[in-house]
């Protein structure tokens, strides 16, 4: 059942129970899910570490972790989980919680492929790899690192030289209009509940 945003949950757990639906209190910690983690051996917080963290609601080490940012969303861990915690779901909640709260952002390489790789599927709704990554490289800085890969890749046809677009674009942009005016919702609702009383001054 869904909590009214009037009576907002005090605990980051309690949030992510509300915007989910998913009760991070049901873990119970057999680590199966950052047993099969690719990304476990990189990130300082695995998914059940993530759990964890909830369940004793240490929300600013949480929200400002790079870890969060790190998660590949394979949902590896979700397929995993014998008691349907889905830490995939609940990680990406995390994600969109610091970035509404201004808690803390990406790391600027990885914000920068999130942007171009969405700007891809919203300009012609694939992947258009060679796009990719100029977009990226000019978004992160980093416009020499791998470039010697290009020759190889292009000889082998895995980069082609022209995006090409799906059918249905349509439907693709409507997605990303419904997310844009979802976001520009709850960044409102964040400003009002920081700011309790601004609403009525900016009306009066
Ligand atoms: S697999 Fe599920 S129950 Fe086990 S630690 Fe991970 S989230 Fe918790
Ligand atoms: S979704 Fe994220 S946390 Fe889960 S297994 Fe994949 S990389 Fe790891």
């Amino acid at each position: 059942m869904s909590i009214p945003e009037s009576a907002a949950p005090a605990t980051l757990a309690g949030e992510v129970r509300r915007k989910t639906g998913l009760n991070p209190a049901t873990c119970y910690q057999c680590g199966k899910c950052s047993a099969g983690c690719p990304m476990a051996v990189e990130t300082s917080l695995r998914p059940h570490d993530v759990l964890r963290m909830l369940q004793f609601d240490d929300r600013e080490q949480l929200l400002s972790s790079e870890s969060i940012w790190l998660c590949l969303t394979c949902e590896t861990c979700t397929a995993r989980c014998p008691n349907s915690c889905d830490p995939a779901r609940i990680i990406d909640c995390l994600r969109e919680t610091a970035l509404n709260e201004g808690a803390a952002q990406p790391p600027r390489n990885i914000r920068a492929f999130h942007n171009a790789f969405l700007k891809q599927i919203q300009r012609s709704g694939r992947l258009f790899e060679m796009g990719l990554i100029m977009s990226y490289k000019m978004r992160s800085g980093a416009l020499f690192a791998d470039v010697m890969a290009a020759p190889g890749m292009l000889g082998r046809g895995k980069l082609a030289l022209a995006p090409s677009r799906i059918q249905g674009l349509e439907e693709i942009r409507r997605i990303f209009d419904a997310c844009t005016r979802h976001e520009s919702d709850s960044t409102s609702t964040t400003t009002a509940q920081q700011n309790p009383g601004t609403e009525g001054a900016e009306n009066a």
